[in-house]
């Protein structure tokens, strides 16, 4: 689950992180007031979206004054944001963050992720703050430190300020940077983070050591014990199809090709979409119905994948363990009833029940492509969608 900049901030001051004094304004008039009351000089308007990448794209305004902070508040408000990270089509503003401005000496990066291959959460640091890591990874890579967490003492105030030092923080700043660096980490482990960037991380003109950007993101699978965390959802960011998708408990993930694709197992799903790929098709999704899905969820997944106006073909591949082939067969029968089905669907079904399933299929007058294989199948839905 992805929250707000704001949020996150609220969160880490939470933690006794120093992060500059804001508030959110959901219009334009809003904005002015979270302006007057914070009461400095010079304020910045913030785009509040669900990616990053915004102060490049205008979404990240330094005001002067009230007047100032009016106009770039109804400029940003309501404006759809295109950014590396929002895809072509951007993401409307609907919210903005008012902000203390704050007297930037010099910007450095912080994120904690989980380091997969060590099984460990990684604190990464450099002083190339501001920019993207990825484009520091790939050109300066000798530029990012690293710190490796052990579990079971948490992280260690040495190896926040060898972190602090490495990417030269000055001598002055280093306790803070430390204490910053430490709280950071209790966010992460408390609130089940999965990622925890602060870029830039800024050294101030009168000494202190802030978040000036924070992007937090959560592990859906801990969320029944972060129930606090869920005030924090907006719906409004998130795609529609995965909301529906998450009501019915199916693993849905949207992705930008035309084929949809229904599949029960992750595995499954997994190398279906790697054999589409293989014959030069483009998956519109991932979706696992799971083992044990009964056919009204599988109408309901069906549905889903209609819904996306991209999707051009269907292809099913179901191996039938615990699911049984004439439920899944049934589910797609009762879907496409109900919503239609003008685009080709090619159907791979295996294991249990597969003749009742198949004869099923045959039965329902509806234009359906049989394949007999994985390969057979992705050959077929990938010709079909050309
Ligand atoms: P992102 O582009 O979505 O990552 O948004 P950020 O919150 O990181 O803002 C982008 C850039 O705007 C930062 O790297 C800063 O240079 C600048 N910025 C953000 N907040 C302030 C502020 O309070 N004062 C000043 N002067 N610049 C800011
Ligand atoms: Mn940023």
């Amino acid at each position: 689950m992805n929250i707000h900049e704001y949020q996150g901030k609220e969160l880490l001051r939470s933690y006794g992180v120093a992060v500059p004094n804001g508030k959110v304004a959901f219009t334009v008039e809003e904005a002015v007031e979270a302006a007057k009351s914070l009461g400095t000089a010079v304020t910045v308007v913030k785009a509040q979206i669900h990616a990053g990448g915004r102060g490049k794209a205008g979404g990240v305004k330094v005001a002067k004054s009230l007047d100032e902070v009016k106009e770039y508040a109804s400029e940003i408000l309501g404006k759809t944001l295109v950014t590396h990270q929002t895809g072509p089509s951007g993401k409307e503003v609907k919210r903005l963050l008012i902000e203390e401005g704050c007297d930037i000496q010099k910007e450095y990066y912080i994120g904690l992720v989980i380091d997969r291959e060590t099984s460990q959460v990684v604190m990464m640091g450099s002083e190339e703050g501001g920019t993207e890591i990825e484009e520091v990874a790939e050109k300066t890579p000798e530029k990012i430190f690293k710190e490796y967490v052990d579990p079971t003492v948490g992280l260690q105030a040495f190896q926040a300020r060898r972190l602090a030092f490495n990417i030269n923080i000055p001598q002055d700043q280093l306790s803070k940077a430390v204490k910053f660096m430490l709280g950071l980490y209790q966010v992460f482990i408390d609130k089940d983070c999965s990622i925890a960037e602060i870029n830039p991380l800024v050294v101030t003109g009168d000494g202190n050591v802030m978040a000036l950007d924070a992007k937090m993101n959560f592990d859906s699978n801990a969320l029944f014990r972060q129930k606090a965390l869920l005030e924090y959802r907006d719906l409004e960011e998130e795609d529609p199809k995965e909301i529906e998708a998450s009501k019915y408990d199916l693993s849905y993930i949207s992705l930008d090709g035309n084929i949809g694709c229904m599949v029960n197992g992750a595995g499954l799903a997994m190398a279906t979409m790697d054999i589409i790929k293989h014959y030069s098709g483009d998956p519109a999704n991932f979706l696992d119905v799971g083992g044990g899905a009964t056919a009204e969820k599988v109408t309901e997944a069906f549905k889903i994948i209609l819904s996306d106006q991209n999707v051009k073909g269907i292809l099913v591949n179901i191996f039938g363990g615990i699911m049984r082939c004439d439920v899944i067969a049934e589910g797609v029968i009762e879907a496409t009833k109900q919503v239609g089905l003008e685009i080709p669907l090619v159907v791979r079904l295996e294991g249990t029940n597969v003749e009742l399933g198949k004869e099923a299929l045959k039965n329902s007058g509806l234009n359906i492509v049989a394949a007999e294989s994985m390969t057979d199948a992705a050959q077929k839905i990938v010709s079909l969608v050309q």
